[in-house]
């Protein structure tokens, strides 16, 4: 006589099932990293309610996931003694989509269609949702550590699922069991070979022990031992042992394109084991993202709120494990600690070594990682004066000359002409209509090189960088071009002053302005435009100047 409630999807979680029913991608396997890893931190979140709450765990203290086959009836049954959902927890978490990241794969996987929408798929943790590959009805029953309630939700995910109570006895005694009623094409999951390898290929570095049931009842035998990789050696360590757990804790499929992993040792103890993904992750300018990085206190998660590193190193995932903290430390005491700043400083400085160690040994693999992610990176030029000449120095940038790539910094300096002392810049939209512009006609004359600059962030730290090795920025639609004592390409001499009808045209317009500009002067700037308009020489250059009226300054 228990009731049965029965609740539509949100619209987008619709959109999403009826792309995973209907995909096409082949890797259907990544459902059950999806499953385990939910699993996982389940196991994870209940350790850390514990610390306080020791009485959740009962008699059945030791953290575990279960796979049980049921070739007979076509069904795998995936479950967990976690944390569990209550019956709010289930229709939040299992019917609306809550990870920002997913909101953003969905516009993206709708503009790209067919094909490339399932690779999108395959590259990325799509999350409890990706059951539906494989799966034509999914059952959830759940009962919340503690709770003297639990619930079944079921759906066969074609728009809408329902939620009722069960019986206690029908439930797990703490934890979330989730029965997957496989497709025709998919019974190859009932499989305990198949399972067994997927298993150990995809999962086999999540922190909690996973076992398998060959068949209902049958008693479940371990194919992985939950122990954390990151306490391993790192000569035990397998390059494909990191991929598959920077895969788990990065919810991406692809390959990283750093890999550090180190101790710290003396005043403060840590372990730390952080990538920098291969490909740029959805949500990487999304506002309310998170940080990526995972403290850990003696291998009991603790929080991914602890700001291990700056936010414009927010694209790196991983974890720092220590035992330097309390394990019932709260999150406040935790932005407090010593400790805590150190980490900060230890693992920003390894993070930012390793990328230049890349750049000297690695030029292809640094230029993708700064294709991805030197737009994040330039914001540490204006949020870490401290590292500003270190970050500037990691900088990549277009300029007149880089046809080849981007260009550092220190080869600009290099290649100055005589007489050049500045780093000129212009800022822009895009680099075609930056490249148009009549402001380089002078530069390029002189055959002197020119940053090029379209991120939005180039604007505000250019404002804020006064000079790098001795040579100021300088904004080349900013004030006098001081071109005149610079030889233009094949003439000899610097160019005069100028001539007697110039100096009649500028007294001219400048009467006829009258009010409207600041002033008229002869430039060296243009060789084929007659005239330009140019910023004062302090305060916003024109591209800050058209930014800051567009955001109603
Ligand atoms: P994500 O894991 O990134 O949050 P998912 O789609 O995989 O996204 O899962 C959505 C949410 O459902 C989880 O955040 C969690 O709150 C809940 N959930 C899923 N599986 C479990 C489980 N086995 N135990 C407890 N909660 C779960
Ligand atoms: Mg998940």
């Amino acid at each position: 006589e228990m009731s049965v409630e029965k609740h539509v999807f949100e619209a987008d979680v619709a959109k999403l099932l009826h792309l995973m029913v209907h995909s096409v991608y082949s890797d259907k396997n990544v459902f059950l990293r999806e499953l385990i890893s939910n699993a996982a931190d389940a196991c994870e979140k209940l350790r850390y309610e514990a610390i306080v709450a020791p009485e959740l765990l009962g008699s059945d203290p030791a953290a575990r996931i279960t796979l049980t086959l049921d070739e007979e009836n076509g069904r795998l049954v995936v479950e967990d003694n976690g944390i569990g959902m209550s019956r709010d927890e289930l229709v939040e978490s299992l019917g609306t989509i809550a990870r920002s990241g997913t909101r953003a794969f969905m516009e993206r996987i709708e503009a790209a269609q067919g094909k490339d929408g399932a690779q999108l798929i395959g590259q990325f943790g799509v999350g409890f949702y990706s059951a539906f590959m494989v799966a034509d009805n999914v059952d959830v029953v759940s009962r919340r550590a503690g709770s003297d309630k639990a619930w079944h939700w079921a759906s066969d995910g074609k728009g809408s699922y329902t939620v009722s109570a069960v019986e206690l006895a029908d439930a797990p005694a703490r934890g979330t069991r989730i029965t997957l009623y496989l497709m025709e094409d998919a019974k190859t999951y009932t499989s305990r070979w198949t399972v067994e390898r997927i298993v150990k290929d995809q999962s086999g570095h999540v922190p909690v022990p996973i076992s398998i049931a060959e068949k209902p009842g049958a008693e479940p035998a371990q194919v992985a031992d939950g122990t954390a990789l990151w306490t391993k050696q790192k000569s035990e360590i397998s390059k494909e042992d990191y991929t598959d757990f920077y895969r788990g804790v990065a919810g991406q499929y692809d390959e990283p394109a750093l890999t550090i992993h180190f101790r710290a040792e003396g005043r403060h103890e840590y372990t730390a084991l952080a990538f920098v993904p291969g490909s740029k992750p959805f949500d990487l300018f999304d506002p309310d993202r998170k940080g990526r990085m995972k403290l850990y206190v003696k291998r009991v998660f603790i929080t991914d709120e602890a700001e291990l590193l700056p936010r414009y190193l927010r694209f790196v995932r991983g974890l720092v494990d220590t035992a330097d903290l309390p394990l019932n430390v709260s999150r406040e005491m935790i932005q407090e600690s010593p400790l805590l700043a150190s980490i900060r400083k230890g693992l920003t400085n390894r993070v930012l070594t390793s990328i230049e160690k890349l750049a000297e040994s690695e030029p292809e693999s640094f230029a993708t990682v700064w294709e991805n992610f030197g737009s994040v990176i330039k914001e540490g030029l204006y949020e870490d004066f401290e590292r500003r000449t270190q970050l500037l120095a990691l900088s990549r940038f277009r300029t007149t000359v880089s046809d080849d790539g981007p260009r550092a910094l220190s080869d600009y300096v290099k290649d100055m002409k005589d007489g050049q002392s500045a780093i000129y810049y212009l800022t822009g939209d895009n680099l075609a209509q930056l490249k148009a512009s009549p402001q380089l006609e002078g530069f390029r004359a002189r055959g002197i090189e020119v940053l090029l600059l379209t991120d939005p962030v180039d604007s505000f730290w250019v404002t804020t960088a006064p000079d790098f090795e001795g040579k100021p920025f300088k904004s080349i639609t900013q004030g006098a071009a001081d071109l005149a004592g610079i030889a233009k390409q094949g003439s000899e001499t610097a160019s005069s002053q100028a001539s007697p009808t110039v100096a009649e045209f500028v007294s001219f317009a400048k009467a006829t302005l009258g009010e409207t500009v600041s002033d008229v002067r002869a430039s060296d700037r243009l060789t084929e435009s007659a005239v330009c308009l140019v910023a004062p020489e302090h305060g916003p250059d024109r591209q800050l100047q058209k930014m800051l009226q567009g955001a109603g300054r």
